[in-house]
């Protein structure tokens, strides 16, 4: 499919050279040179960017770049074109795009206790692009692309085929092997301490982690950071092990508490809504001000790039996506001009108002599977969402009422609570005497679990003592 195709032909005018290692000093087969690595990054970083949205706080910005700058130009690579955001995201993540581009989640800072914690993160992201573990799972990468291995898997090409997945958020799926995780942490706490911070957060940020996978409860999300990395306990005993060779007096080093955590104040925290949001089958989307059902029964999923549902027995998906400004013409032309695929019944006139063009169509995947869907573009506030069902072709007399009806149902958002829906915000409070978590939470109610409160204060326990004259966070 095109997206597929794209990709292929920028790997085929690769060739394969011997680079060595700036971390490791070791010469290794690389397929991509440094230019190389460094464009792809970027186009990558930029679909992230567009996809997931940076968080408005220039402030906030402005800091976590300040710091991971740093970083970055007294590491191995100091002359690579860095760049540090934070995306608009409730998972707790933290991720490296080759040629160095870096992203934390507003997800991640919120568990943070200082800025010790989130340079030992950033330090890591850094050693996997010094170390250069995602050009490493690249090269491999292209090799199975090349037909050295992997098959194609029907899914990737049904996001292929819908423009779900662009480049950046495939290569956010490359997982480092254990040792590339190794290395990194071991890269992130000497960059670190190099800097003059107390690398004692390392631990406390793997404690973090751990506390966090057992409450995923308390934020309904599973820490992405901890599906592609080892065990958190396993990198405590490392870091353990890294803190035995510290000749440097850490009492004395930075941690930079209050700066950091007074950062938060205001930042949101968990689900944005004004992004979109679900009430049973319904999706509204209060900023962009549209409403539409998902099937009854379907599984549904708010995602950054799209949002999508899946029918009960997983053999069929629907998405809305906003692929281009084009008009719904030009779109559904373009759609059906991709190679493999064939429109039938196409038509353009309107939905519920809006201008729109739809049509039935087939496709024939990489494995010689048909796939046949419903795709409609329409035109409402500016933008052209795109509406698209698909299944196996022998499925399709199943699903095709589901699939118009889902199309059917994109309206104006009208709904006046769902409308003015707002996020809940970390607000600070400075004690003025210490107290348990469980007080603060009784003094200072939050509009999140007791646990969350307490994980977002650094620890598990309501017996926990939070001490006069420090800031604490609750949820508003
Ligand atoms: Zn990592």
């Amino acid at each position: 499919m095109p997206m597929k195709q794209v990709w292929l032909a920028g790997l085929l005018g690769v060739t394969a050279a011997c680079a060595t290692n700036p971390v490791t000093g070791r010469r290794e087969l690389s397929l991509i040179s440094e230019s190389q690595e460094v464009a792809m990054g970027q186009q990558a970083a930029e679909e992230v960017r567009q996809s997931m949205g940076l968080v408005p706080d220039s402030a906030l910005q402005s800091y976590v770049r300040g710091i991971a700058i740093r970083m970055a130009k007294a590491s191995e690579r100091p002359n690579l074109p860095w760049s540090f955001d934070v995306v608009d995201d409730a998972a707790v993540n933290a991720f490296a795009l080759p040629g160095g581009s870096i992203f934390v989640t507003r997800g991640i800072l919120a568990f943070m206790q200082n800025e010790a914690e989130l340079a030992t993160v950033l330090g890591h992201e850094i050693g996997h692009v010094t170390a250069k573990h995602s050009v490493q799972q690249l090269s491999k990468a292209q090799l199975a692309q090349l037909g050295l291995g992997v098959g194609s898997i029907v899914s990737s090409d049904f996001a292929a085929l819908s423009g779900l997945v662009g480049q950046g958020l495939g290569l956010l799926m490359l997982k480092y092997g254990r040792d590339a995780e190794t290395q990194a942490d071991d890269l992130g706490f000497k960059y670190s301490l190099n800097d003059g911070y107390d690398v004692r957060a390392m631990k406390s940020m793997f404690e973090m982690l751990q506390r966090a996978s057992g409450g995923t409860q308390a934020q309904g999300r599973l820490p992405q950071w901890l599906s592609t990395h080892p065990d958190p306990e396993d990198r405590i005993a490392k870091t353990d092990q890294r803190l035995t060779t510290v000749t440097t007096d850490l009492s004395k080093a930075k941690l930079n508490r209050d700066h950091f955590v007074r950062l938060q104040d205001g930042l949101v925290f968990g689900e944005n809504p004004r992004h979109g949001f679900f009430e049973n089958q319904r999706f509204n989307h209060p900023d962009l001000v549209f409403r539409i059902d998902f099937p009854a029964g379907w599984k549904t999923q708010n995602q950054p790039s799209a949002v999508v549902g899946v029918s009960p027995n997983q053999d069929a998906m629907f998405a809305l996506s906003i692929p281009s400004k084009d008009t719904p013409d030009a779109m559904l032309r373009q759609f059906l001009g991709q190679q493999g695929i064939q429109g039938s019944g196409a038509s353009s006139g309107s939905i519920n108002g809006f201008p729109a063009a739809s049509s039935d169509f087939q496709a024939q995947m990489q494995d010689g599977k048909i796939v046949a869907g419903r795709v409609a573009f329409l035109s409402y506030g500016g933008n052209t969402y795109q509406l698209l069902g698909y299944t196996l072709a022998q499925n399709f007399g199943t699903h095709r009422g589901s699939f118009s009806q889902a199309i059917q149902s994109f309206n104006r958002l009208t709904d006046q609570a769902a409308l003015a829906k707002q996020p809940a915000r970390i607000r600070l409070v400075r004690l003025g005497r210490d107290m348990t978590v469980d007080e603060f939470v009784r003094q200072y109610p939050s509009n999140a679990s007791a646990q969350a409160v307490a994980l977002l204060n650094g620890t598990d326990k309501g017996t926990t003592v939070l001490k006069s004259g420090s800031w604490a966070k609750r949820v508003q």
